[in-house]
């Protein structure tokens, strides 16, 4: 990971929020809104949330809004008439708007639809505080030799790996033995298997420690979204599968842990609430205030840990064995989980079939070696389809 950025210190820092209308988009929005002094905000990129992404523009005075879905153009331009915001619209325009000259881009977009983006910034060799994680699920190599190629700074977003990120101790990797990601375990920790077969999306969606967008909210509950983060974390802190344990831990104040050989585990600590991860990433490499909730541990009594069950939750044995196969096999983990979360958010198919899903789409489809960004997206477009016909079946 590279430490300098000729604009690390730049005050005030220019800032561009891919997914400005997301969970996570309108943390960061609320964070530099309490900070105006420290930040000017580049641009601003949805989906389709036109009116909520105009009026964050109009009040964060971004000199530009993106909304991806073309058809949204001239709402967004009716929205925005008589301001000086400048507006655009498709799926280019939102790489064009992290191409802009911003010190910091927030890859906030889900799924991989955040990979050309986030790809754009990197390239600039800027900060890019990375929530997107299936982009390095997905194209972990290329990302992160990108990284390395641009001098760009990966700063982690993902409260895991933001906690790992702030003990890790880079200038002594050697001695760094393991590292181990928390998991709240999600809604369903403590539900039989025949019962998880009759959960609903709403029940799905409401996850008892973190409020999310409905996406990663349903991985928490099946806890693929662990296995994303496992192989998110390899790419990360260059560990191998092996090296990298989950611990289910329900209270969520442990957000990620790192131990040494000298037998030391350092970790990080906090209220569950992105404000922090996401301040870190924001003001790196300094701290920034935020107004999360104080971890009063007094109050909270007893830390608790347990491993997870593989049985209820196949998810993490998948994850660990397509880092092991290596190949274009997380790029179909990833894709597959997508297209299953998005038919069992629309009510098309049970939640157990994601998994279900998932793992027939990875027999289904052959993991060839990726050679560059195309096989990816070949890849990636090869298990969305057999992930679309399998839930067809269901
Ligand atoms: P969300 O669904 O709330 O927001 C996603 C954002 O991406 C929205 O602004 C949406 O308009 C935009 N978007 C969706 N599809 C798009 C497309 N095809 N093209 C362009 N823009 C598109 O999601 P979220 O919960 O904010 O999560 C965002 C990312 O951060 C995910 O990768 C997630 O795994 C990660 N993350 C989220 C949290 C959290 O607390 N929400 C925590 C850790 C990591
Ligand atoms: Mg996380």
């Amino acid at each position: 990971m590279a430490i300098e950025s000729i604009n690390s210190e730049a005050s005030p820092r220019s800032v561009a929020i891919l997914g400005s209308t997301g969970s996570i988009g309108c943390n960061t929005v609320d964070l530099i809104q309490r900070n105006p002094d420290d930040f000017v905000v580049e641009a601003l990129t949805g989906n389709s949330n036109v009116a909520l992404l105009a009026e964050q523009a109009v009040r964060l005075r971004s000199k530009l809004a993106v909304v991806a879905d073309p058809s949204r153009l001239e709402d967004l331009r009716d929205a925005l008439a008589g301001s000086s915001v400048e507006v655009a619209a498709g799926r280019q325009a939102v790489i064009e708007a992290a191409s802009r000259p911003a010190d910091l881009v927030m890859a906030s977009i889900v799924g991989v639809a955040g990979l050309a983006p986030t790809l754009a910034a990197i390239r600039r060799g800027c900060i890019v505080g990375l929530a997107n994680k299936e982009c390095l699920v997905s194209a972990g190599d290329f990302v992160m030799a990108e990284v390395a190629r641009h001098g760009a700074n990966l700063i982690p977003v993902d409260s895991e790996h933001s906690a790992i990120y702030q003990v890790f101790e880079t200038e002594r990797v050697s001695s760094v033995e393991r590292i181990i990601l928390t998991a709240s375990g999600g809604p369903f920790r403590e539900m039989s298997k025949a019962e998880m077969a009759h959960v609903t999306p709403e029940q799905a969606v409401a996850h008892p420690n973190w409020s999310m967008g409905a996406k990663i909210s349903v991985d928490s509950a099946t806890m693929f979204n662990k296995g994303l983060e496992l192989i998110e974390a390899h790419h990360l802190f260059s560990m191998p599968e092996d090296r990298i344990d989950v611990l289910v831990h329900p209270q969520s104040v442990i957000h990620g842990l790192v131990a040494y050989e000298d037998g030391s585990v350092l970790s990080q600590m906090g209220a569950p609430d992105m404000r922090t991860p996401i301040s870190y990433a924001l003001g790196w490499p300094n701290r920034m205030a935020a107004p999360s909730a104080r971890l009063s541990l007094e109050e909270i009594g007893q830390l608790t840990f347990y491993a997870p069950d593989p049985d209820r939750f196949p998810s993490l044995k998948l994850a660990r064995q397509v880092l092991r196969n290596g190949g274009g096999a997380p790029t179909i983990f990833n894709a597959a989980n997508e297209v299953a979360v998005s038919h069992f958010l629309g009510g098309r198919i049970g939640f157990l079939d994601i998994a279900e899903i998932v793992e027939q789409t990875l027999e289904k489809v052959p993991s060839r070696r990726l050679e560059n960004l195309d096989d990816v997206d070949q890849t990636d477009a090869e298990a969305r389809e057999a992930a679309e016909e399998l839930s067809t079946n269901c």
